[in-house]
């Protein structure tokens, strides 16, 4: 069949989180005329398999939480119940194909057009796309919008080390896990067995040095790492895996050493969370000579540019090292202001972006960690703030019933502007945002004190710090 021929103003290829920010917006707003390429789902990992799957199964996980606290507070609750695990699938999954919908909708309103398939650079200008019918569209555009985000890295080359799954498998699990071996130190292995464990399967997690969450403050990282394991998550410190062998009935023998020496555990899943790289197999991205870094993400400035004129990269595909969907949506749509909106100098400040990670409890951060102050700033122009406290909630409870809350709020210069603040403790993913407004704003230690303090919340210790 002879390939159809189209023509653009914006071809956006990815149609996750930051490509149909873009494209919606160059074209709804600004009447470009722009075409979006999607493979697999619309929404992308983020819808699909990211944070809204996510952040429902870490609900569950959290009531699971309550109904055990439950019990202090007076209640008669049955805490061996178990948990529905295949029902609750069926309705996230349910939940997430409105939301698919929900985006094509969008994008029809938008008057974006939307094809389904594969795209692959030909040149600078001209991209292919591969329909699911096999039909080949060839599209050649004004300016090109590289959103094609990532996905989890392969699993270590040891024997069996496919037979684990990554973060994709996890959320098509049709049953739960009575045990599991997670391998990762970072948001992803730090997320999914905080949620296991309090949805009560056994959870193995393995890291390569003594705690996790190491790019966060060491407060983060010491804190919510004593918290797991005085929680009963098995934490297997210093350790790597040599090999997996498949029993047979789905269960699986994982060959380690920690530091205990050599060992092996027997788990009905093994799930890798070691990261994630760029989606780049099949763009080829070659035939166009945009520069890559080391780790394969596309290079780009401020502005989203890459070095080659009309193509331009965000989200979790370029080296700007947020891999976040907020990011992603702003920078999106940041570009498209800047490219048909007339908004010349139109761009993402990269500086002082909150993000939180749902383990148990939360952790928020923003700005730096108090190492970093202290390399940026010098140790005698900093001063930190801390407060450590067992929030109100756990008053009914037993010592060893009572989660940690732990909030610093590192200040620099004569005016202690605020460039850092970490928090966790309960309620710490919704108590960040309003503080990231006053610190992206440039607030002082001394504006966080003239706001007088909300009580009894956990948040008002923010204000109130000596
Ligand atoms: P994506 O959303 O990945 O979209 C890229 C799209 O491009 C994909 O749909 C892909 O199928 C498509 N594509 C790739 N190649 C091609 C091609 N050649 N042709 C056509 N289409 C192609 N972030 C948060 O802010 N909060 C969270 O709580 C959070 N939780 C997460 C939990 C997990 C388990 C994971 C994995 C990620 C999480 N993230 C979270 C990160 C967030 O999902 C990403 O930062 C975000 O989705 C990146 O958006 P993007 O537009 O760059 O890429
Ligand atoms: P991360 O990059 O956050 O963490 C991966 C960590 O795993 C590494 O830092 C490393 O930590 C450890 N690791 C790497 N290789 C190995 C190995 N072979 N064996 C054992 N451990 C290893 O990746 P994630 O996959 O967790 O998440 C990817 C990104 O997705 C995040 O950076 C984040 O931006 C985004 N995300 C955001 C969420 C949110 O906003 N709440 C939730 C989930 C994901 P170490 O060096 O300590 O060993």
């Amino acid at each position: 069949m002879a390939p159809i021929h189209k023509e653009c103003d914006y071809l956006v290829i990815g149609g996750g989180s930051g490509g149909l920010a873009s494209a919606r917006r160059a074209s709804g707003m600004y009447g470009a005329k722009a075409i979006a390429i999607e493979n697999k789902r619309l929404g992308g990992t983020c819808v699909n398999v990211g944070c809204v799957p996510k952040k429902i199964t870490w609900s569950a996980a959290s009531i699971a939480e309550t109904i055990k606290e439950a019990k202090a507070y007076g209640f008669s609750v049955d805490t061996t119940a178990p948990f529905d695990w295949p029902m609750f699938k069926k309705k996230r999954d349910a939940y997430i194909k409105r939301l698919n919908g929900i985006y094509e909708k969008n994008l029809k309103n938008d008057k974006v057009e939307y094809l389904h398939g594969t795209a692959s650079f030909v040149d600078t200008h001209t991209v292919k796309v591969l329909l699911d019918d096999n039909t080949e569209v060839s599209i050649k555009a004004k300016k090109i919008l590289v959103a094609v985000g990532g996905h989890p890295a392969p699993a270590p080359n040891i024997p069996g080390g496919k037979l684990g799954i990554n973060s994709d498998g996890f959320f098509d699990l049709e049953t739960q896990p009575k045990k599991v071996a997670i391998v990762g130190a970072g948001y992803i292995a730090v997320e999914f067995a905080g949620m296991f464990h309090a949805l009560g399967t056994e959870t193995h997690l393995f890291i390569r040095h003594d705690t996790f969450l190491r790019t966060f403050d060491p407060m983060v990282s010491e804190k919510v790492t004593a918290e797991y394991e005085r929680q009963g998550v098995h934490l297997h410190k210093s350790s790597s895996q040599s090999k997996v062998e498949d029993l047979g009935d789905g269960r699986l023998r994982v060959h380690y050493t920690d530091s205990n020496g050599a060992g092996s555990v027997e788990v009905d899943t093994l799930l890798w969370a070691i990261g994630r790289t760029p989606e780049l197999e099949k763009l080829n991205l070659g035939v166009t000579n945009v520069a890559q870094n080391a780790q394969g993400h596309i290079k780009t400035d401020d502005y989203q540019n890459t070095n080659v004129e009309n193509i331009f990269a965000l989200g979790d595909v370029c080296d700007r090292g947020y891999e976040l969907t907020p990011v992603a949506i702003a920078a999106g749509r940041r570009l498209a202001d800047r490219l048909f909106g007339g908004q010349a100098d139109a761009h993402l400040d990269y500086n002082l972006i909150p993000s939180v990670v749902f383990s148990h409890p939360t952790v928020g951060s923003i700005g730096l960690t108090e190492p970093q102050a202290r390399k940026q700033y010098g140790d005698e122009n900093i001063k930190v703030y801390n407060s450590s406290f067992t929030a109100m909630y756990y008053s009914m409870m037993e010592a060893e019933e009572k989660g940690p809350t732990s909030y610093k709020v590192i200040c620099a210069g004569k005016e202690e502007k605020v460039v850092g603040m970490h928090i966790l403790g309960i309620a710490s993913d919704e108590i960040l945002q309003g503080f990231g407004v006053a610190i992206k704003m440039g607030a002082t230690k001394a504006d966080f004190d003239r706001c007088v303090a909300i009580h009894p919340t956990s948040a008002e210790e923010i204000v109130t710090m000596k």
